[in-house]
């Protein structure tokens, strides 16, 4: 890690300033360029040289949403973040709410309480104070019974032992947001799932470890995905598949983690590199094959630039491959089933013009729009979709709720909101939970992850109690 960060973000500044390609292609969605620009302008054309505080906040601008086309950038955005935070400290509040798993338990123990207290204003006002919330920021109601104890009471914690019949067994990675803040979505993912004879298994699990890594705390991200990597390693180990219904955590799954493990000693040993040549695997369209196919570079060009020297290091880098590989969203997974002609298609109508907005994080994981296809498998539906690459809802993990970035949360989130507003749904279907929460803040509209839709055409109840 670098020692001075403002080294870093000024590596980035002059790189981007010389390419110039982001200029005029990331000015929706993405607050880091704009503002990138506009220091440098500014110096260039003034004279006004970009102050040290001035590339602390530019580097909290990223949320790293993978939008821009290069990922060695965002890398470096991270690195100097993490390195702000190791030399300068963190604040307390933002140390509280970044740890969503945590304050999703506690939460949870007092429910009424809680959502008495956000109801009234000087409470409220009070309790954000301190949290380093913005005021004005509208937070779901505590549901009051989280998923992970729905999960202990129907035994879904539970490995089932040895076989089930030739049934597929997926682990499921319900995510802080889902667990905690809106168990439907959990409850209706784990439905879909049984109601197509898949057996689904709940491991320990804590946060996938994004918003942290987005607020620079490399030592709490990487304690949470260890925690993540012994459990669901074990569970890859023991023939489950994983599957997330939140596509940030997919994507920290399947792209993040695995990044760079294959420059390794032990990937390169498992694969027969030699003392002169390392295989580098062809991406990523390779990456679920058996036979992933490889590229020999030579060592003494290389070795010194191809490292497994990313945030996840210092965790096994063929655990961290394995789980990449068998990491599935739920829709991908579901729409697997449907191409097969294994998806039970037993839909009710559902009589619902529904406008569907793909989250930055799935359309990262480079899969099509699997919700799209699945959806339309419903009798009655009528479904359009938001279209436009450099959409963002700008809520980035927990940075739209802050103090100092609510606001510029919104205005980048408006181009999406007007798009939305224009089309009228009926009901705004996304799968990402952070979108929710910003449309929850700018959009009077009734919302559903698409999962609620299909357990909703299975006849599944919200109502209804259980599984
Ligand atoms: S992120 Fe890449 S493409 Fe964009 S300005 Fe920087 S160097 Fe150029
Ligand atoms: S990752 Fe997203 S927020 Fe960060 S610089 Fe790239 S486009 Fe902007």
């Amino acid at each position: 890690m670098s020692e001075v960060p403002e080294k870093e973000i000024r590596s980035v500044v002059d790189q981007c300033a010389d390419c110039e390609q982001c200029r005029d292609m990331m000015t929706e969605g993405c607050p880091f360029f704009p503002e990138l620009y506009r220091l440098f302008d500014r110096e260039r054309d003034r004279s006004v040289l970009i102050s040290s505080r001035e590339l602390l906040n530019l580097a909290q601008l990223c949320n790293f949403c993978g939008l821009c086309p290069c990922s060695d950038i965002r890398a470096r955005i991270m690195k100097a973040k993490s390195a702000f935070i190791v030399r300068d400290g963190m604040p307390f509040n933002i140390r509280l709410i970044q740890d969503v798993e945590k304050l999703g338990r506690y939460l949870n123990r007092l429910p009424g309480l809680t959502n008495a207290l956000f109801r009234i204003r000087v409470t409220s006002n009070i309790i954000k104070k301190m949290t380093g919330i913005h005021p004005d920021r509208i937070l779901p109601e505590i549901p009051g019974r989280d998923f992970a104890s729905l999960a202990k009471e129907t035994g879904l914690g539970r490995k089932q032992s040895g076989s089930q019949g030739g049934k597929t067994r997926l682990a499921y990675f319900a995510g802080c947001s889902a667990r905690y803040f809106f168990p439907d979505v959990a409850r209706a993912a784990v439905r879909v799932l049984l109601k197509n004879q898949v057996e689904v298994y709940l491991p320990q699990q804590k946060c996938c470890s994004m918003p942290t890594m987005l607020e620079g705390d490399v030592v709490f991200t990487r304690e949470l995905m260890s925690f993540n990597l012994k459990y669901l390693a074990d569970c890859i180990e023991s023939g489950y598949c994983l599957v997330c219904s939140c596509p940030t955590c997919g994507y920290m799954f399947k792209k993040l983690l695995k990044e760079k493990a294959c420059y390794s000693s032990e990937y390169q040993e498992m694969v027969g590199a030699d003392e002169n040549y390392m295989l580098v695997p062809v991406e990523d369209s390779s990456t679920r094959s058996k036979e992933t196919k490889h590229r020999r570079v030579h060592r003494s060009m290389y070795a010194d630039i191809l490292k497994d020297d990313g945030i996840f290091s210092s965790l096994s880098p063929l655990k961290r491959i394995h789980i990449a590989r068998k990491t599935f969203d739920l829709g991908e997974y579901l729409l697997k089933l449907l191409e097969a002609g294994e998806l039970d298609s037993g839909f009710l109508p559902v009589n619902k013009k529904i406008v569907y907005y793909p989250p930055c994080h799935t359309r990262e994981q480079n899969m099509g729009l699997p919700y799209v296809h699945l959806l339309r498998q419903i009798p009655g539906i009528e479904i359009k979709v938001v279209q436009g690459e450099y959409l963002c809802c700008g809520m980035s993990g927990i940075m739209g709720c802050k103090i100092d970035f609510h606001e510029k949360s919104l205005e980048m989130a408006e181009p999406l909101l007007q798009k939305i507003r224009e089309m009228k749904p009926g009901i705004l279907v996304t799968e990402c939970l952070s979108c929710r929460l910003q449309f929850l803040q700018a959009l009077p509209l009734v919302q559903a992850h698409p999962v609620e839709v299909l357990a909703q055409a299975y006849g599944f109840k919200e109502s209804e109690s259980g599984l």
